[in-house]
């Protein structure tokens, strides 16, 4: 059995178009201004907790609960989250080839895991480590090897892991003794850093590229 990780926001999921849509309904069903809705935009542009809500609320004297928020935005973000039917079906063939497939994800257990459910991937992820979880993050090879052990194993030499982040997916894989595979976006690969194994611009690239390694 071999194991592919892979990172959820912007590799196996588009969270940059989901996170609009979700921002302008949590908005428009409270009815809040532009200046909330811009301040949202903002903080929560890369990653997005319930002690942001906390400070929202704080800032702008809403009446709302900070817990209210937070679970009208993590529904918000799964109903708006994709993952395209061709990365599904390809994933399927990855484990059709014996692969496991796991997740390591930095960013709150709820919303992650509300994201993977609703994007139909929880039918083939065998496990998910999201930072939340342990408060570790990647690069940290600790988060690397719970995505192992959710999905009933340990790393090995053979196995690879996927993303978008040159820092956390790749630097951090190569850390944790994994091969990688870069999904590249607009920015150019930073200097200095030890350069993934492989790269492509489309992540349906990476899963071709792990069925040409796989098991037996
Ligand atoms: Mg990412």
């Amino acid at each position: 059995m071999r194991l592919a990780l892979f990172d959820l926001d912007g590799t196996l999921v588009d969270r940059t178009a989901a996170f609009a849509d979700a921002i302008a309904g949590l908005c428009r069903d409270h009815r809040y201004g532009p200046d909330v809705e811009a301040w949202l935009l903002t903080r929560l542009a890369d990653h997005a907790d319930r002690s942001d809500f906390a400070r929202l609320r704080a800032e702008f004297g809403l009446g709302e609960s900070a817990e209210h928020l937070w679970r009208v935005y993590v529904d918000r973000m799964a109903a708006a989250v994709t993952c395209r039917p061709a990365v599904l079906h390809s994933l399927g063939l990855l484990k059709e080839c014996g692969w496991s497939i796991g997740v390591a994800t930095n960013g709150s257990s709820d919303i992650q895991r509300a994201k993977v459910r609703a994007t139909g991937l929880a039918d083939l992820v065998d496990g998910i480590a999201a930072s939340g979880d342990i408060d570790v993050r990647k690069p940290d090879p600790r988060l690397f090897e719970l995505a192992a052990a959710r999905c009933g194993t340990q790393l090995t030499a053979g196995d690879w892991m996927t993303g978008d982040n040159p820092e956390t997916d790749i630097a951090g894989g190569h850390r944790t003794g994994l091969r990688t595979i870069w999904v590249e976006g607009r920015l150019a690969w930073p200097e200095g850093l030890t350069v993934p194994h492989h790269r492509v611009t489309n992540v349906l690239d990476a899963i071709d590229h792990l069925l040409t390694h796989s098991p037996g």
